[in-house]
């Protein structure tokens, strides 16, 4: 921009949230007041919500032109939604926060303050968790844990998507085609610089989680583990590879036992034991690989990430973050 300020793009994934649009404007335009320094804009990225939350942006964006959003032809999850931010944010830096203020927006001065030092992401990261059970922590605990001994690349623990994002960060996201997204892994497979800002993550203001239900974070987590490792596939293979070792040393064991000491067998029992069991490992890993072979599938459509449906970006403000898309 022409006073050279920097501009960062507050990217916000929005479905029935109604309630929650005024009141993160509210708060993000107290914080952006509070940085005059800066420049900022909102960016919704509205998931073809069945409430009234496009008109409640709509509204927002024709009371300040700092409200820009992107709403999209369907319902395409709150990933998709991130990559059309990834694609279409101006500006130095990105900054992605949920709607329910389950992320501080306060938050965002602190990152700015390290971004200024040169970090190229900036996350925030869980002290304590309010408002969730201690099942849901434990099972968020642990799974953070098995990821991280899955493969090589650091993981950040205890870490959503609120973060502020370089453009050189941007950039290389760019990069990264994959349809099958899950944006955790990718941030951490970019690289850079990262930093950690502790905060409390507080209870939902109003609304209900869209990402609740325990068989929808086992689906989040079984995306996690496959679009990040291929451990669970080489555990396939050492595990058949033990066991055929086990049976084969069983096999020997019982003719041993029967020609050299004459040993009645008893066989339907064992055999029964052994059928389930074999049954039950072939078709757990004939799942992983289908999990992966699923993967394939999706890829090789190669269809876009997202269609939108409309949006007020225009090619004016695009212009302008043109000018400060530096490394
Ligand atoms: N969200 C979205 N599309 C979806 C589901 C959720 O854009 O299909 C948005 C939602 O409006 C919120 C953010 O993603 O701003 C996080 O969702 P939620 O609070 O339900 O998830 P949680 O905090 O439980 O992880
Ligand atoms: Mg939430």
């Amino acid at each position: 921009m022409a006073d050279n300020k920097l501009l960062f793009c507050v990217s916000v994934p929005v479905y029935n949230e109604e309630k929650n649009v005024p009141v993160i404007c509210e708060h993000l335009f107290r914080v952006f007041d509070s940085m005059p320094e800066h420049d900022f804009y909102i960016l919704f990225l509205e998931d073809e919500s069945s409430d009234r939350t496009l008109e409640e942006i709509k509204k927002q964006a024709a009371a300040d032109d700092r409200v820009k959003y992107i709403s999209m032809s369907r319902r395409f999850g709150k990933e998709l939604s991130m990559a059309a931010a990834i694609d279409k944010a101006y500006g130095d830096g990105l900054i992605f926060i949920d709607a329910d203020l389950q992320d501080p927006p306060e938050l965002i001065s602190e990152m700015i303050k390290y971004f200024l030092e040169g970090y190229d992401d900036v996350y925030a990261q869980r002290r304590k968790r309010l408002g969730e059970s201690c099942l849901n922590r434990f099972f968020s605990w642990s799974y953070y844990r098995i990821l991280q001994k899955c493969t090589s690349v650091p993981i950040q623990k205890d870490t959503g998507d609120y973060r502020l994002l370089s453009r050189r960060a941007i950039n290389a996201l760019k990069l990264l085609p994959e349809s099958q997204r899950f944006t955790k892994s990718m941030f951490s497979w970019i690289g850079f610089k990262k930093k950690a800002v502790l905060f409390d993550r507080q209870a939902r203001i109003s609304g209900t989680t869209q990402m609740g239900g325990f068989f929808k974070k086992l689906n989040a987590a079984i995306n996690g583990i496959t679009s990040f490792t291929i451990a669970p596939l080489r555990l396939a293979s050492i595990m058949g590879m033990a066991i055929l070792a086990g049976s084969f040393i069983y096999a020997v064991y019982i003719i041993i036992r029967t020609f050299k000491y004459s040993y009645p067998t008893l066989g339907i029992p064992t055999l029964i034991c052994l059928v389930l069991f074999f049954g039950g490992v072939q078709l757990m890993f004939l799942g992983i690989l289908g999990e992966y072979v699923g993967r394939i599938f999706m890829e090789t459509k190669r269809r876009p990430l997202y269609l939108i449906k409309e949006e007020n970006l225009n090619v004016v403000d695009m212009a302008q973050g043109a000018g400060v898309n530096k490394e």
